[in-house]
């Protein structure tokens, strides 16, 4: 695959903007790196959009809007499987800008791409996906049936840490409804999601159906206020979601906001012991912890609280290295910032009293010196009061809060304001039973560590995790791209009798 990323001789590359079907350079003066962060290696500028170059993004979606909704079901399907092949054809190199510009191992880089990729092979089913619903006869000769209907120039915000599976959540589904689209993808990783626009232009995804500009706040506040954009989708943290919320919804658009987390897995002493300090380890160190959907806290309940040594020799087993690099298991966290931010909460912890069990910081990786790595770090006797239990760390450490019965473990989950997701090990249908049926959280995972629906559900976090009542991908995706039109109709011939003239709201 050929990148649009220009390089000019000497000169850092630049990232463009997909405006109207073309790759351009922006004009603007407000530039930011987008770096490496195993190696601190400068890989591109990214640019902030002006706003003329904004304005100009969702004129474009506006026009194709007109010509692209009347689109058959079929041509956009088929454009769907065309960027499925292509998407698959090309997902090594994918992988390995992702890698590099996020800092996911590239077999988690490939995930990545994959778990974006099952979203697109579902987009090809719009043809099912798409239907309304037909009722005959309500009334006498009154047919009523119901049209899924485009609903116009949707926006997306997407975050840093899945550049390519949310960039892939959001634009599929909204195009492939008879939507257009303008994507504001994280400014720390966009290389990523443009070599997917790139590949859904050669999927046939005609100009100004997809458009995609770069920024920050600027660009994120005039996608919620922009008057011709009806639909905002966005994924990244609480902070920001909730913002993105008000804004959006003060401006009159349908909005989904998926957003932080504290996702607690439930250890119950008969569980198979193995499987679930692996399960443990894996999702809570994966990707240096910076997931949505990773374990964050594990509840020890009984006697499994006497695994923690266990827990702590699986951890030190892990590798840690810059991504691209044989046998690594979780790579660097995404930028200087997010590094000392973790550090920070960590020095909270132990202020507060929490047991460090494993200390990963000061942790050195020959040949990356400089890369933002910290290795996988575990506190014990943690509490609901410390700041490492109510803050999401969005990095590699594990906070352990040991409880005596299942019913504490629920009420401490129940208690906690997130509802991304969370997980119960054990080998009792009755507890798991019990769990899912009272735990008041929207993903739940039985043995099942990182409990993400796949596409022909939808992702379902609930409560302080998510803002809007549709998730994005999946049946509900459909229902927040589409408008329900109903019509009720009734045909007279000329044989027709007349019943007379009718004052009532019934229907005869
Ligand atoms: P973030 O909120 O910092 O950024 C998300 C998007 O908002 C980016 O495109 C960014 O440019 C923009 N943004 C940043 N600051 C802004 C501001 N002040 N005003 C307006 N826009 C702003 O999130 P992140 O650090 O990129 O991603 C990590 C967060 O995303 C974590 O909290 C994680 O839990 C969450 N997340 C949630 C899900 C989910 O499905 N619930 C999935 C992935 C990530």
């Amino acid at each position: 695959m050929t990148s649009k990323l220009a390089t000019l001789a000497n000169q850092t590359p630049t990232v463009k903007m997909l405006l109207d079907g073309k790759f351009i350079e922006s004009q603007t003066s407000e530039w930011q790196d987008v770096v490496n962060p195993a190696t601190q290696e400068v890989l591109a500028q990214v640019p902030f959009a002006t706003d003329d170059e904004i304005n100009a993004a969702v004129a474009s979606a506006s026009k194709a809007y007109k010509t692209w909704k009347n689109t058959p079901l079929a041509t956009r399907a088929r454009i769907m499987l065309k960027l499925q092949a292509l998407v698959r054809e090309h997902m090594s190199s994918i992988a390995h800008t992702l890698s590099a510009e996020q800092g996911k191992t590239l077999a988690d880089a490939e995930g990545d791409v994959f778990r974006g990729l099952e979203v697109v092979e579902h987009a090809c089913s719009i043809g099912t996906l798409q239907l309304g619903e037909f009722a005959e006869n309500v009334a006498g000769g009154v047919d009523t049936y119901t049209l899924r209907q485009p609903i116009g120039v949707c926006g997306g915000i997407s975050p840093f840490n899945f550049p390519a599976m949310i960039p892939l959540w959001m634009f599929p589904m909204a195009i492939v409804c008879g939507n257009t689209f303008v994507l504001k993808p994280s400014e720390q990783d966009p290389l990523t999601p443009m070599l997917l626009a790139e590949l859904a232009l050669q999927a046939g995804v005609p100009p100004g159906v997809l458009n995609i500009i770069h920024g920050g706040k600027r660009a994120v506040d005039a996608i919620c206020t922009h008057p011709d954009i009806v639909a905002v989708s966005f994924v990244g943290s609480t902070a920001v979601g909730t913002h993105v919320y008000n804004l959006a919804s003060q401006h009159g658009k349908r909005v989904q906001c998926m957003m932080g987390a504290k996702n607690h897995a439930v250890v119950m002493p008969d569980a198979n012991k193995e499987q679930s300090l692996n399960a443990l380890v894996g999702s809570t160190f994966g990707a240096a912890g910076q997931r949505c959907m990773a374990t964050s806290v594990t509840v020890l309940v009984g006697d499994a609280q006497k695994w923690i040594p266990d827990i702590v020799a699986k951890a030190k087993t892990l590798k840690v290295n810059a991504g691209v690099e044989k046998g690594a298991d979780l790579g660097p966290v995404v930028s200087k910032n997010a590094k000392n931010r973790v550090l920070g909460l960590v020095e909270d912890g132990i202020k507060e009293g929490a047991k460090l069990e494993l200390d990963g910081r000061g942790i050195k990786v020959p040949g990356y010196e400089k890369g933002n790595f910290i290795g996988p770090t575990i506190f014990s006797g943690v509490t609901p009061e410390m700041k490492i239990y109510t803050t999401e760390i969005f990095g590699p450490v594990m906070v352990i809060v040991g409880v005596n019965t299942l019913n504490e473990a629920i009420t401490l989950i129940n208690n906690n304001p997130f509802g991304n997701g969370t997980g119960i090990f054990t080998q009792s249908g009755a507890a798991a039973r019990k769990f899912q049926s009272e735990i008041d959280v929207g993903q739940v995972g039985i043995n099942v560590p990182i409990p993400v629906p796949v596409p022909s559900f939808s992702f379902t976090g609930s409560r302080g995790s998510k803002l809007g009542d549709l998730g994005p991908y999946g049946k509900q995706a459909v229902q927040f791209y589409t408008q329900t039109k109903t019509i009720t109709s009734r045909w007279f011939d000329d044989s027709s009798t007349s019943t007379g003239v009718n004052t009532t709201i019934s229907l005869k």
